[in-house]
């Protein structure tokens, strides 16, 4: 099987209408770019949306002023270069500083941009880190992207953490499958991988990151067959994002074939506000409101996500709206006693975050001041 090329430079990629690479050029510039000839080839040039095309090619929206560099304030809860320790029993590794294409809606795009240096490469930092921090319990492993790092890597990655007693489960954040799964088919010893670590009493979970049905093409699809044939567990999750699957048709078709695929729903995000990321993002309550349509006739095995705005207080969820109030709730609070707990407040149409609702923001800022 040929594996596909990759493009590091917009103007490299072959066949692009010309109007399309010179409205991208200036964002591709500031944000960087990078793609393979795979995911190319699923574009359709003669529709002028085509959810692929957006997800890729750099458009000039991009520059308009908007935005965080680090909307979620990870800097806040980076323990050391590459290691993010924001939940008790959850510690994050950042393992790549690649994807196998960028998202131009990445919330992490920082890590793309020229002079940053957030990763550290030597991951022995991580494994005591975490070996001295008996609380975790599972490791996100993410990026950019983990199944760009060489098989025999990522092997000796997991290998290290199995071995530390009080890790029971390993996350891999991914969008390969979408991206470049002709790569994946193409390397056995990924499979053994997969196969001695979801044996062992820790599970490997892969969190697979699609945000469109039209990914779901015959080689991704025999990805996730073999992966679940192999004993991985397998979830998946997707921003809501203006113009690539705001339509409740295209969530709805989604999620109800990855179920179908024997995939758990998990979460479905707020586009966080990003730099770049204006072309992409809907106001919060909009795409709840898809998210909730998009769930009507489906079976409650493909309702099984959540509406998550993940912030820095934690992963908040929205668990109701009527035609004044908005209900949210946490789901993985920075303070574990706040787990579950309500807030009431009034409905702002214009909101694209928490930081839109002062009656979130008093109770929230209130608590983490009086921490
Ligand atoms: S796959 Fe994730 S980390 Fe990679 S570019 Fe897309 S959003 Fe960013």
């Amino acid at each position: 099987m040929k594996l596909p090329k990759y493009y590091i430079k917009f103007d490299a990629v072959p066949g692009i209408p010309r109007g399309i690479f010179e409205e991208g050029r200036d964002a591709a510039n500031k944000f960087g770019f990078r793609t393979n000839e795979y995911y190319l080839s699923l574009i359709d040039w003669n529709d002028p949306n085509d959810p692929i095309r957006k997800i890729i090619i750099p458009q000039k929206d991009e520059l308009e002023e908007w935005g965080f560099i680090d909307p979620s304030q990870e800097s806040t809860f980076t323990k050391q270069p590459g290691l993010q320790h924001k939940y008790p029993p959850t510690a994050l590794m950042l393992v790549n500083n690649f994807c196998g294409s960028f998202c131009r809606f990445c919330f992490r795009k920082r890590i793309f941009m020229k002079d940053n240096k957030e990763i550290d490469w030597n991951f022995d930092h991580h494994y005591k880190y975490i070996l001295g921090h008996k609380e975790i319990d599972n490791v996100l492993l993410t990026g950019g992207e983990p199944l760009l790092l060489p098989t025999k890597k990522l092997n000796e990655i997991l290998e290290n953490l199995s071995k530390i007693p009080h890790v029971e489960s390993i996350r891999i954040g991914t969008k390969l499958v979408a991206f470049n799964p002709i790569k994946l088919l193409a390397d056995d010893d990924f499979f053994s991988v997969v196969n001695k670590f979801s044996k062992s009493s820790k599970r490997l979970y892969f969190i697979l990151h699609f945000n469109h049905p039209k990914e779901l093409t015959p080689y991704s699809l025999e990805v996730i067959e073999k992966l679940r044939n192999l004993g991985a567990i397998l979830c998946c999750q997707t921003p809501v994002l203006k113009g690539i699957n705001d339509r409740p048709e295209a969530l709805n078709d989604l999620f109800r074939k990855l179920t179908n695929l024997g995939i758990v729903p998990y979460y479905v995000f707020q586009c966080r506000p990003t730099i770049g990321n204006k072309p992409f993002a809907l106001p919060l309550e909009e795409s709840y409101r898809i998210f909730t349509e998009s769930r009507k006739g489906l079976s409650g095995l493909a309702k099984r996500a959540r509406f998550i705005i993940s912030s820095r207080f934690g992963k908040v969820m929205v668990s109701g709206i009527d035609d004044e109030k908005i209900v949210f709730q946490y789901h993985m609070a920075v303070d574990l006693d706040r787990n579950g707990k309500t807030i009431i407040c009034k409905r702002n149409p214009k909101a694209y975050w928490l930081d839109d609702y002062p009656d979130f923001l008093n109770e929230a800022e209130g608590t983490m001041l009086g921490q």
